[in-house]
């Protein structure tokens, strides 16, 4: 299930998660973008790479000189890189795939952790009653206890949250964005989350090349 995510988007997520992405940063640290290693070397080529921070290396092959040579590009996981700096936040809209991961699939009521397919996004203040569609006002909640607490408060259903549902912060929008997070890129963005999850953890998408 992901939400609000187009057709177009769907296919874009399936590519982008099948192979090793690049965390680029601005120069001053801040993440701009997840690429991929053929827009990573570009940065490379044009000398935009002011730093490397990523422990991990993926070597490029380029073509072949007359001496039988192949060119090859050593890049780095994460890499920081002068031009223009944009803001990133903004632009991952508040849909079921990001939340279920910032939730870890757990259900914030009955504290399971379910497959995607078995879960649904709850509104804690119900939107009948004027709660609004907001990261700071949804939760991931298994169908059960989705259907159990129905249009009323956590109060009133007595059904206490596990967790303060949170908006992610920049470094957590990364994360959420890109399932197969190399152990390096993670020690780097969770190192300025702004809530404490068991992500690092239970994590079964993370992997080490
Ligand atoms: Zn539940």
């Amino acid at each position: 299930m992901v939400g609000l995510l187009t057709g177009n988007q769907q296919a874009i997520f399936a590519k982008r998660d099948q192979i090793m992405l690049v965390l680029r940063l601005n120069k001053s640290g801040m993440p701009q973008a997840w690429i991929t290693p053929e827009e990573a070397a570009k940065y490379y080529c044009q000398g935009r790479v002011l730093f490397e921070l990523g422990e991990n290396k993926k070597v490029l092959r380029g073509g072949w000189n007359s001496l039988g040579e192949q060119s090859t590009l050593s890049l780095s996981s994460i890499i920081g890189c002068d031009g223009k700096v944009v803001n990133p936040m903004g632009r991952i809209p508040l849909c079921n795939r990001y939340l279920f991961r910032r939730d870890n699939n757990v259900c914030l009521y009955c504290g399971q952790r379910f497959k995607v397919s078995q879960l649904t996004r709850d509104h804690v203040i119900p939107k009948s009653r004027g709660g609004k569609n907001l990261w700071s006002n949804t939760v991931t909640a298994c169908g059960r206890c989705n259907h159990h607490k129905a249009d009323r408060t956590p109060e009133e259903a007595n059904m206490a949250l596990l967790a303060v549902p949170f908006a992610p912060n920049i470094y957590e929008h990364f994360y959420l964005r890109n399932r197969r997070i190399l152990a390096d890129q993670m020690e780097f963005l969770s190192g300025h989350f702004s809530a404490k999850r068991q992500w690092l953890e239970n994590d079964i998408h993370l992997q080490q090349t």
